[in-house]
Formats: C-alpha cells, sequence, structure tokens
C-alpha cells in the first residue's frame, strides 16, 4: 500500500531549541523533508539562502502571495514568513513527512487548510532557560531579544491549539519522542481510507454469500 506522507508543524518560542532538534531528527532518520520557508528578513551569521531560509525581498514576498504558492505565511516581528507550497506537496506526494518549522499564526492556517496535520509545540523546561539560551545565542541585538520575549508570551496563550507538548530540557529525548509521535500519525484512520473501505466491501461480500 501507498504510504502518504505526514505534515507535522513545530512551533515553539523563540530559543526553544527546534532548529537543534530539527537537525538531529533529520540525520537520525531518512523519511523526513523540511521545509524551506521564504523570509523577508537578513541572513545570521552563518546561514546560507536557500539552506536555512530563501531570503527574498518585500516586493518578491508579495509577490509569491498573490500567485498563490505560500501555504501560508504571517509577520513575525516586523518580518514576513511563509511556506513555499510546490515543495510541499510534491514530498509528501512521495511519501515523505513534511515537517514546517513555523509559527503559531501560520500554525492555525494549516490546521484549517489541512485539519489532519499534527502540531507540536516546543518549549523549554522555563521561562528563565528560554531568556538564558536566547542571550546566550549571540546573534541577536537586546532590542530583537525583548522582542521575541515578548512575542513568546502572546504565544503561550495558543498552546492548547497543538495537539502535543515536548519539553525540551533533554535533546536526545526531545527527538525521539517527536519521532515517535509524528510516526504514529501513520496509523490514524484518516490516512487508510482506502483500506478502511476495502475491507467494508468485503464484508459486505462475505454477508452476502452468508445470507444466500
Ligand atoms: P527566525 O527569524 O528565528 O528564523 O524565525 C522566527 C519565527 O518565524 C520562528 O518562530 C519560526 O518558526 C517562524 N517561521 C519560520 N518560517 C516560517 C514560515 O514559513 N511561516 C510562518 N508562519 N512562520 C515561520
Amino acid at each position: 500500500m501507498e504510504r502518504q506522507g505526514i505534515l507535522a508543524v513545530v512551533s515553539g518560542f523563540s530559543g526553544a531549541g527546534k532548529g537543534t532538534l530539527m537537525k538531529e531528527l533529520l540525520r537520525r532518520y531518512d523519511n523526513y523533508a523540511l521545509s524551506i520557508s521564504a523570509t523577508t528578513r537578513s541572513p545570521r551569521e552563518g546561514e546560507v539562502d536557500g539552506r536555512e531560509y530563501f531570503f527574498v525581498s518585500k516586493e518578491r514576498f508579495q509577490q509569491m502571495i498573490e500567485e498563490g504558492s505560500l501555504v501560508e505565511y504571517a509577520q513575525y516581528v516586523n518580518h514576513y514568513y511563509g511556506t513555499p507550497k510546490e515543495y510541499v506537496m510534491r514530498q509528501m506526494a512521495q511519501g515523505k513527512d513534511v515537517i514546517l518549522e513555523i509559527e503559531i499564526q501560520g500554525a492555525l492556517k494549516v490546521k484549517k487548510r489541512f485539519p489532519e496535520a499534527l502540531l507540536l509545540f516546543v518549549t523549554p523546561p522555563s521561562a528563565e532557560e528560554l531568556c538564558r539560551r536566547l542571550v546566550g545565542r549571540g546573534t541577536e541585538t537586546i532590542e530583537v531579544i525583548n522582542a521575541r520575549l515578548r512575542r513568546a508570551a502572546e504565544e503561550a496563550s495558543g498552546m492548547e491549539a497543538y495537539d502535543y507538548l515536548l519539553i525540551n530540557d533533554d535533546i536526545d529525548r526531545c527527538v525521539e519522542e517527536m519521532h515517535s509521535l509524528i510516526q504514529l500519525q501513520h496509523r490514524r484512520t484518516v490516512y487508510h481510507l482506502e483500506f478502511l473501505n476495502r475491507m467494508r466491501e468485503e464484508l459486505r461480500h462475505l454477508d452476502a454469500r452468508g445470507q444466500q
């Protein structure tokens, strides 16, 4: 039977360690495809266009919205971020489990458009730890860190919209939990409608034979 890919959305506060988790998940297992978003923010040191993000101008981003080539998009701390549609659809059709690492507004849009999508929320064990990681990363100015912490407080009010919560206090355990949750999705009835219909049909035939 053809295996259809799962669409998994991973969100979490900036500084929750999502990037490291994703890298580790992809390193350990080969059935995942990580969607690469388009963004209007500038690359951080070490980031490469087409690897972490497609870094685009505001005009190009606007054009992508108008062309309908984004699954979703959202504004986050003064910049736009969006998920290109083509890659996601193609990978899922090929049976890959596709991961979107996006913020909450985008996650909610995805859930509306794809109700069977799995929504995972990653958080550090405490707010204090979050702050420590953001400052320790050393890639943002204090203003940006503060804006991201304010945004984290806003996002915290929407955590219940997610299916599962992953507390990232141990990378190894967190990666394995994430993998198990995504793989379990493959057993959901919604991904086996063809099988269910065939089984129903066969049962009807058996019943009809029994009645003769
Ligand atoms: P960063 O600037 O730290 O790379 O990302 C900022 C936030 O934007 C993160 O919460 C990240 O998950 C989110 N993000 C990245 N790509 C997308 C996207 O395509 N759509 C949405 N809605 N959020 C995204």
